[in-house]
């Protein structure tokens, strides 16, 4: 039986509310069902958070399952590819759209290779192409963008980096609950101890300080705490302070760090290379302080200061207690 749909898959969002990416790959699945000419289907793995089918409606979701079993809650990898590969055989999506989460990054190739079907991974964007899709994706670690031409049925895992416009309305979808017999599944890979973050997420922040290499001294890297907690934010920071230890990998926006998408992202000693920008593309407003006016990240800027951000932090900080008091 042929579904003909566009699919996305999602596991592991947790009960309550939806993670941005999780819109974002709804967002693209909807654009790419749209353009098919094919409905637009998701499919949850384990627990259904409590506003999918709220979401599901207003992205215009025709139709939201559910495979529910304790091997999906949380989903481990070896039964998540089974889970996914068994209902794509039995359903034959179009194309099968994944937020790209780290364990996404180790379940969508084995899915691909178990439908002998192409995957793309590092997604951001998809047309079609005839009966062939296109999509852009970003490669060499973000450095460039390339695009894949491949037949119907592929795997494709989108980088969540782009704000996501509001949806819509429409009324809340149903959920299906479908099972998967996955009692033969036998995890290989074990988790031996997960990285433990205290206190509130980057990827949740509404207002982000980051500070890059341009502070000079890890010293320095206080004026960018004390800012983002004048602002009531989270201070962030670029890879090569998290390589030289100024601060943990919680830190750290980007390709390799953390995904962000607040209202308010301001970068301060940043130069604005791609892989950094990969994590705030999404924000609402970009602001940098640089010392340098031709910065790449001045492109990316609704609002620069060109200047020394050792003089321009202390006077941020002042105004941002004075305003606060
Ligand atoms: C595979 C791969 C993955 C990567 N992943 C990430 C990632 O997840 N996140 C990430 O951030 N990077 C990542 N990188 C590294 C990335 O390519 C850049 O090297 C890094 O982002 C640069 O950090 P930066 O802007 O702090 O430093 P720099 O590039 O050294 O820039 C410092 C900036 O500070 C400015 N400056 C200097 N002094 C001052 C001053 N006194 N006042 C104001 N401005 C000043 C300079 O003009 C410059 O623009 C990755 C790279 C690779 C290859």
């Amino acid at each position: 039986m042929s579904e003909n749909a566009v699919t996305v898959c999602t596991f592991d969002l947790g009960r309550e509310g939806l993670p941005a990416g999780a819109e974002e790959v709804l967002h693209i699945g909807r654009g790419l069902a749209s353009d098919l000419g094919v409905p637009l289907h998701w499919l949850v793995l384990g627990d259904l958070p409590e506003g999918a089918p709220a979401a599901a409606g207003r992205y215009g979701v025709a139709a939201l399952k559910q495979i529910e079993d304790p091997k999906l809650s949380p989903a481990q990898a070896d039964a998540a590819v089974k889970a996914i590969s068994s209902y794509c055989e039995e359903n034959t999506p179009r194309a099968l759209i994944l937020h790209q989460t780290l364990d996404a990054r180790i379940v969508a190739p084995r899915v691909a290779g178990r439908l002998d079907k192409a995957v793309v991974m590092n997604g951001i964007s998809v047309e079609t192409q005839g009966e062939n899709l296109q999509i852009k994706a970003s490669a060499y670690g973000g450095d460039t963008r390339v695009i894949y031409e491949v037949g119907p049925g592929p795997v494709l895992a989108f980088i969540a980096n782009a704000a996501v416009p509001e949806p819509g309305e429409g009324d809340p979808i149903t959920p299906e609950t479908l099972t998967c017999d996955l009692a033969d599944v036998d995890e290989r890979i074990e988790v031996l101890e997960e990285a433990k973050f205290d206190g509130p997420r980057l990827d949740d922040a509404e207002i982000i300080v980051s500070g890059g290499r341009g502070l000079g001294d890890s010293d320095n890297y206080a004026l960018i705490q004390q800012l983002a907690d004048a602002m009531g934010g989270l201070a962030g920071a670029s890879r090569p302070l998290v390589d030289e230890g100024w601060v943990d990998s919680s830190h750290q926006v980007g390709l390799t760090g953390r995904i962000t998408r607040p209202n308010l992202y301001l970068a301060v000693g940043i130069s604005g290379a791609s892989q950094h920008m990969a994590g705030c593309s999404a924000a609402k407003t970009l602001v940098a302080v640089n010392r340098d006016e031709e910065a790449a990240i001045f492109q990316h800027a609704r609002y620069g200061l060109v200047g020394d951000a050792l003089e321009i932090l202390p006077e941020l900080i002042r105004v941002a207690q004075e305003t606060k008091a």
